[in-house]
Parts: structure tokens; C-alpha cells; sequence
């Protein structure tokens, strides 16, 4: 017999239906989680590695939409581990899913999710990631995919909604005000709730890479990955403890969490001995990946932390673009700069104070450079006047003049 997930509120402990979808628990409005019930035999899993490969631990769907997500290398990372001063680094290759991000197996099974359920539109808040992901996933499937965003979106991740043929309306300054405007949107015009904060199918798609993890190369010792709203970091950790649940592992690994030094509720909090993300007011960073003030997941990412006897860190936006070179130069990996954030914490005194120099540690690359590139280009630039190119200053200046000399306006029309 197959594990069993139950829906149950984190606030009330209230079991859910699944009849419906759900965002939030209706008693109380607290967060909501698939809780995995082993089954009696033991689980082994069968097939192509692929994301599907772990369909028995995830909420079941009748219907699947597939572009090829998940099954991502685990990449040994000897010129960067040689630069750390560390023996075994492995970088886990998010950006090979299909629309090149990480969020495309939570895409997946929430489209998936609202097909079988007869749904033809959806909504979801996003900041980039998210949104690229739904709105390719939702082109497959001939749905209606409304994205609302915040003011400041990656010019990539913007290019990718379009091209997805996504409705795209702008809302408010963060992320916490465009979730907002999705939530009402769900409740007024009974859309399908595709936003990764409001749907607890997210967490459920983004478990798997821990499972992949452990087919590839057993337990890390350390899990090193970028925090926004902490949902991610809550993911991975929940699917190391499934895996213990489920008789996989006999060992957990250590997770470090990394945020923007402009912006990071979650690492302050941590630091500071505190349960729940620290208010920061208005965040700041180039990472638009993790520019999340408010960050929704930010108690259960810290309970996380502590209970993998982890540890919480900030980089600055300046380390993060120098890893990102270091990772491009001497791996080939070309992540965006919210995904080197881990390996930036690397050069961190706290981070390489924990780390022996034995230690397996695994980074996660979360999704592509291509999806920053105007981060990128201004990062190249300056590299380039140091030596004295202007190679990137002459594309920069012909793509802004491009973009400037489009005479079509975007329409505005609003949901
Ligand atoms: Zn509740």
C-alpha cells in the first residue's frame, strides 16, 4: 500500500477535505499541509527519473501536465570546491527544468491538480519563478493563467509570462501586497489559487528534490540554499523528514539558509534566537528571487533550521554576483543571483567555520542566470572596464535602446 497524505491545518490541526482546493485552513486561516501517512509496505520508487517518479509520496491528480521537470544533475564541483577550500561540493542543477527554474515542479503538480479538478482558470501571485512556471504549465493545458505582480519583476522571468501568453496585471510594490489582490481574486471570481504561498501543493512539489538528493548521492551532510519566503528551505526539510518517516535515510542532513543582507527577516530572526521572522520593513536586494519582506513560511524555514541543527546567514548583492561569476568561470553553471547566494555564504566566517573540509555539502542552484540578465549585464560591464573592454556596454546600450524605441504599449487593462 502507497503512503497516504492527509490535508491538516498547522495552526488548529484541523484535517481538511480534499474534495475542494483550499489556500488556507477556513477556521482559522492557518497555514495548510499534506501530512504523508507511511503505507504498510516499504516505499521504493519506479521508472524514468523524472519528477513523476515520486508520484506515490505526493497528493494524487487524475490528470498530469509534463514538460520534462525534475531528474536535475547533481553536479561535483571540483574547480569551485578547490576555491572554498572544501573537498566534496556538489551544485544541484535546478535551472535544467523546462522554463529553466526550480518552481517548475510545483508548477506541475498544480496545474496538474487544477486540470483534475475541472478548473479552466488560474490566478497566482508572483515575483518571476512562480509565474514563468504556471503560465508555461497552463499553456499546456489550454488554461486561462492570470499572473499578478509586483512592481519590480526580472526583465526574463517578465519575457517568459508573455511568451506563455500569461494575462499579466501589476499590483502594489511587494509580493505581499500582489498575494493579497490574488487572494481576492480567488475569492470573488473562483479561480483556481495557484500562488506558491496560497497552494500547499507547493511544498509538496519541491520535497522531491530532497528524494532526488538521496537517489543521487545519499544524505548530504549540509544542504546550502537561498531563502525568500522560507517555503523552499520548509520543503526541502520536509522531505528529508518523510524520507526518515518512510525508513529511506537513518540520518538527516544540516540545512544553512542564505538571505540578502537588504532584506532578511528570516536570517536576522535566527540570529537573533527568535521564532518568528524579524520585521524589517521594506527589504531591499538586486536578488529579486528573494526580495520577500513578510516571508509566509519564515517560522516553519526557522523551526527547520533548528531542528536540522542548521544555521541562518546573509550575503551582500555584491558576493552574490561574484559567486555567480565564480560559479559561471570555473563550473559552467549560470545561475541567477538570488541561486549563488549559497555558495557565496561559502566565504562567509560563519559558514566556513561549520564546514569541515570533508563534509559533503550540497548547493542549490535554484534557476538561470538568463532570467537577470540585465543584473548580469551590469556585473559584466563592470568587469569589463576593469580590463579595459567596453563589449558589454555596447549590448547594453543597443538592447536599452531597442526596448526604448518599442512604440506599442503595454496594455494595462486591470483583472
Ligand atoms: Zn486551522
Amino acid at each position: 500500500m502507497s503512503p497516504e497524505l492527509k490535508l491538516v491545518c498547522l495552526e488548529c490541526g484541523e484535517t481538511i477535505d480534499q474534495e475542494h482546493p483550499h489556500s488556507t485552513c477556513r477556521s482559522c486561516g492557518g497555514l495548510l499541509e499534506y501530512t504523508l501517512v507511511p503505507g504498510k509496505e516499504k516505499t521504493r520508487f519506479s521508472g524514468p527519473f523524472t519528477f513523476w517518479r515520486y508520484r506515490q509520496i505526493m497528493p494524487r491528480v487524475s490528470r498530469v501536465v509534463s514538460l520534462g521537470e525534475g531528474g536535475t544533475p547533481l553536479q561535483r564541483s571540483r574547480r569551485l570546491a578547490e576555491a572554498m577550500g572544501i573537498d566534496n561540493l556538489f551544485l544541484k542543477d535546478e535551472s535544467r527544468n523546462p522554463t529553466n527554474s526550480f518552481k517548475d515542479r510545483s508548477a506541475a503538480l498544480i496545474v496538474s491538480d487544477a486540470a483534475s479538478r475541472g478548473y479552466d482558470t488560474l490566478v497566482c501571485a508572483t515575483n518571476g519563478n512562480h509565474g514563468a512556471s504556471v503560465s508555461a504549465y497552463a499553456a499546456r493545458m489550454d488554461m486561462n493563467c492570470n499572473l499578478i505582480v509586483p512592481k519590480a519583476v526580472d526583465m526574463g522571468k517578465l519575457a517568459q509570462m508573455m511568451i506563455y501568453d500569461a494575462k499579466i496585471v501589476e499590483s502594489g510594490e511587494s509580493i505581499e501586497e500582489s498575494i493579497k489582490r490574488a487572494r481576492k481574486l480567488e475569492d470573488e471570481l473562483g479561480w483556481y489559487q495557484a500562488t506558491t504561498e496560497l497552494n500547499p501543493l507547493s511544498v509538496e512539489g519541491l520535497k522531491t528534490i530532497s528524494y532526488e538528493l538521496v537517489e543521487q548521492n545519499g544524505v548530504p551532510d549540509w544542504v546550502i540554499l537561498a531563502m525568500g519566503s522560507g517555503a523552499t528551505l520548509y520543503s526541502l526539510w520536509k522531505g528529508f523528514l518523510e524520507q526518515e518517516q518512510l525508513g529511506l535515510v537513518d540520518r538527516m542532513p544540516r540545512i544553512i539558509g542564505v538571505q540578502a543582507e537588504g532584506c532578511s527577516p528570516i536570517s536576522r530572526a535566527y540570529a537573533r534566537g527568535e521564532e518568528k521572522p524579524v520585521d524589517i520593513g521594506e527589504g531591499e536586494t538586486e536578488a529579486s528571487a528573494i526580495r520577500v519582506s513578510e516571508p509566509i513560511y519564515g517560522a516553519l524555514a526557522l523551526k527547520a533550521l533548528k531542528d536540522s541543527d542548521g544555521y541562518a546567514v546573509s550575503v551582500s548583492d555584491e558576493d552574490m554576483m561574484s559567486a555567480g561569476k565564480e560559479m559561471a568561470k570555473l563550473e559552467g553553471i549560470f545561475a541567477e543571483p538570488a541561486s549563488a547566494a549559497p555558495v557565496a555564504s561559502l566565504r562567509t566566517e560563519g559558514v566556513g567555520s561549520l564546514i569541515e573540509s570533508s563534509d559533503n555539502v550540497v548547493c542549490l542552484v535554484t534557476s538561470s542566470g538568463l532570467k537577470a540578465l540585465v543584473t548580469y549585464f551590469k556585473a559584466a560591464n563592470r568587469l569589463a572596464s576593469t580590463r579595459g573592454e567596453d563589449v558589454a556596454w555596447k549590448h547594453v546600450t543597443a538592447a536599452y535602446s531597442t526596448i526604448q524605441s518599442l512604440s506599442t504599449k503595454p496594455s494595462r487593462e486591470v483583472a
